[in-house]
């Protein structure tokens, strides 16, 4: 047992028989999580809705209990071998924080990223954790391999917004000196504004703070996704939401009455101001050391020297 500000975590070791998870219905294929569960406990995590639908708690109790996957490292190795991978993109964090507080003990992620850098295999990262900053010199050899690339959810620079909807994160200004620390090792790191919640970050000046600190930061990129709310995410985040701003909830029952997720025509005005701003500061790629993964017939004379 470990306490995790107030909030007493237990950690479970325990080993896993695959590492690489089949993703469908995802804009990719492949994922991998070196944890199960995450401390942050996010009002608005979808993971919630996973839990749910396999039956754990996806209350209060969501990231009390996390899963260590011990021997991660050992099967990816195996199933990266095998004959029948293509070396196909794998996404690491889609249904926890890797970079959450345990990494710090327990280096799964940093063990994972070892072995995806000696298959020269590509890769994403997902994460609201500051302690990936260890990893940028390792992130950097990968990503001369093949191709990596970091995204930093940073919805919000509002402090009484993150601290109410994040109680388990560090602060967004300290992701995006990560995220500057990463683009000047030459590793590719953007920002995800996900999910920006209806009348609490979704305002242009709101959304105009974030993107401002994001281009100071150096993001080489910048995308936003409206908060959509599944059952197990939707009883949890809307319990909060009646808490800590209890005039909204009526809107947020309007919004979202037909679904978990906004209608077209609500969600579009902020995505499309995303975009706009993003261009109106200059938001792209403008990396000094720029690391660029071989092509093939570079990898295929390196294999064979
Ligand atoms: S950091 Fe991500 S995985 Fe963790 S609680 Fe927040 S939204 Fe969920």
């Amino acid at each position: 047992m470990f306490y995790h500000g107030r909030v007493r975590v237990e950690y479970r070791e325990e080993p896993c028989k695959v590492a690489l998870n089949h993703v469908k219905g995802m804009p990719f294929g492949w994922s991998l999580n070196p944890y199960m569960g995450c401390v942050h406990r996010c009002t608005f995590c979808y993971v919630r809705a996973f839990e749910r639908r396999a039956d754990r708690p996806s209350d209060h109790r969501y990231g009390t209990s996390i899963r260590v996957k011990l021997n991660i490292a050992d099967r990816l190795r195996v199933e990266l071998a095998r004959a029948s991978w293509a070396g196909e993109h794998v996404v690491i964090g889609a249904a926890t924080d890797p970079y959450q507080p345990a990494e710090g003990r327990y280096r799964l992620t940093r063990a994972c990223i070892e072995v995806l850098r000696d298959a020269s295999n590509p890769f994403a990262i997902i994460t609201r954790g500051p302690l990936i900053v260890r990893d940028a010199e390792l992130l950097a050899e990968a990503a001369a391999r093949a191709d990596v690339s970091v995204t930093f959810s940073v919805p919000t620079v509002d402090d009484e917004v993150w601290r109410t909807t994040e109680p388990g994160t560090a602060p967004p200004r300290q992701r995006l000196r990560a995220l500057k620390a990463l683009v000047a090792h030459g590793v590719r790191a953007s920002v995800g504004m996900a999910p920006l919640l209806p009348g609490l970050s979704d305002q242009p000046s709101s959304l105009e703070r974030v993107i401002v600190a994001a281009r100071e930061a150096g993001a080489c990129g910048i995308w936003a996704n409206l908060l959509y709310l599944r059952p197990g995410t939707r009883e949890y985040f809307l319990e909060c939401l009646a808490r800590d701003w209890p005039e909204l909830l009526p809107g947020y029952e309007r919004l979202y009455a037909r679904g978990a997720y906004l209608p077209q025509a609500d969600a579009r005005p902020a995505k499309e101001e995303v975009r706009r701003l993003a261009k109106v500061h200059g938001v792209r790629d403008r990396r000094t050391v720029k690391l660029r993964p071989p092509e093939r017939d570079e990898q295929l004379s390196l294999l064979s020297a």
